[in-house]
């Protein structure tokens, strides 16, 4: 007989099924063991009496996530016994053949509850445990959904998903770079992608015209805040474009996936608002405005596009000057006279050469006070591109051997492009209504970048050590 899932229960009274799941709960009157039995689609009230002899012996047995296989009878329940808090709270099933599938010794935590205010260090070391809890299982459910809906949304738009590769080289996006010493080529490096920026550009010189990809992004970052070393981007990147057509494009993608999947939450305004950097600057006070009426209302969604930021600025632990959002990002147009004889880092005067005046096709995009995603349209010309490079203090040589790929592509009719990617970590928690970016990861790491499920990062044997070329010191 093929297992039915509690959510389909429903469908089969009065007829005799098997269901499959784990003991949630186990309470005895007088003779009578009733079971709650739990599968990911919800609980169900197993009737066991004496009647079923050896199964009844079996069953007294019977505790706290055992796994089990039961088989009875769906009845409605008596009106006085119905449990308005559950689905299945107008029927039950009455037992007739059981079957132990696993036992289970007392879990550290109780699942049943919230498990919210356990220490994050149990959690996370028993976090297979901690996704069985509800609110945990219902936010990995979530965020699968949110992830389906966009991934189709753009599949009908006619996108085409492409995987690009994890072991690269670096690409500068501001942060440190995870690196994987090659056991091939002895003294030699592959980076883990900060994004797949670079690639997702050459597959615009590829002529692919529109990728996505639900892309796994790292960056080695003192843990600052809600930060993770791994998270999670819909990115994508099209040819023949303007920053209206992305920021449309991806404006229709998040109302309709609020609309469709969060029928009670409320899109404040619609179209988004649009503020440039310098507005919001004045304004809030911020380049992240929370533009709800009610800051602490999780079901209104404030969300707003944020353009004209500056292309560059002056970082003051490096020393100098660096790019905004990413060095592929297009200067606007009108800006593009003051990239002319440079005044480096910054002007006093301002004026021609005031670099801190170029403002850049780039924006944001914000919702309830977090950034949830940003792009830029790009540069696609050669010379430019090395312009931006020389200005950023890069000198020849580097250039070539950092960017030489990128370069040399956009001398083979790399078409005009831009593109965005939406940080889909932020963007769940938000909807899920959570604190945190940890409550949507199914194996997140803690704030200094363990995983206390797994043990790593970990010591690795010699051997290994010595295939790579590594020597610790
Ligand atoms: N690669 C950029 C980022 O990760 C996004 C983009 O420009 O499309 O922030």
């Amino acid at each position: 007989m093929l297992r039915t899932t509690i959510k389909e229960i429903l469908n089969h009274i009065g007829e005799e099924v098997e269901v499959c799941g784990w003991v949630n709960s186990r309470r005895d009157m007088g003779k009578i063991i009733f079971i709650d039995l739990r599968d990911r689609s919800g609980l169900l009230q197993i009737v066991i009496t004496p009647a079923i002899g050896k199964f009844y012996e079996l069953a007294k047995n019977l505790r706290s996530e055992f796994v089990v296989k039961i088989k009875g009878l769906i009845k409605e329940r008596a009106a006085k016994a119905a449990n308005p808090k559950i689905s299945t709270g107008k029927i039950e099933m009455e037992a007739k053949e059981i079957k132990i599938l696993n036992e289970s010794e007392t879990l550290p935590f109780e699942i049943d509850k919230d498990t919210k205010k356990i220490g994050e260090e149990v959690r996370f070391k028993y976090r297979y445990l901690d996704l069985r809890s509800e609110r945990m299982r219902d936010n990995l459910i979530l965020r699968h959904k949110v992830i389906e809906f966009l991934r189709n949304f753009f599949c009908e738009k006619d996108f085409i998903e492409i995987e690009t590769p994890v072991l690269t080289k670096g690409t500068p996006e501001g942060a440190r770079e995870f690196i994987v010493p090659s056991r091939l080529h002895d003294g030699k490096f592959y980076v883990l992608p900060q994004s797949p920026q670079q690639f997702k550009q050459l597959l615009m010189v590829a002529g692919l015209e529109k990728y996505f990809q639900v892309a796994r992004c790292f960056r080695d970052e003192d843990q600052r805040g809600d930060r993770q070393p791994e998270f999670t981007q819909l990115d994508l990147e099209m040819s023949f474009v303007n920053e209206d057509d992305i920021i449309s494009l991806v404006e229709g993608a998040l109302i309709k996936m609020a609309e469709t999947l969060f029928p009670n939450k409320k899109i404040l305004k619609k179209p988004f608002p649009r503020l440039t950097y310098a507005e919001a600057m004045e304004k809030y006070k911020s380049d992240k405005p929370d533009l709800r009426k009610n800051k602490d209302n999780h079901d209104e969604l404030a969300f707003c596009w944020l353009t004209d930021f500056p292309l560059f600025e002056y970082s003051e632990t490096e020393k100098k000057l660096v790019s905004a959002h990413h060095p592929f990002t297009k200067p606007k147009e009108e800006d593009l006279e003051l990239l002319n004889s440079p005044l480096s880092p910054f002007s006093k005067e301002g004026g021609k050469g005031d670099l801190s005046r170029v403002r850049a096709c780039a924006y944001d995009i914000v919702l309830n006070g977090c950034e949830i995603g940003g792009g830029s349209i790009r540069i696609h010309k050669k010379d430019l591109q090395n312009k931006i490079f020389e200005i950023l203090g890069l000198s020849k040589r580097e250039i070539q051997e950092r960017f030489g790929h990128m370069l040399e592509a956009f001398k083979y009719g790399a078409p005009p492009h831009g593109g965005i990617a939406l940080g889909l970590d932020r963007l769940i928690m938000l909807l899920a209504g959570e604190e945190s970016i940890r409550e949507v990861i199914a194996f997140p790491k803690t704030g200094d970048a363990r995983d206390l499920m797994m043990g790593s990062p970990s010591e690795i044997p010699e051997k290994q050590l010595k295939e790579a070329h590594i020597k610790v010191d």
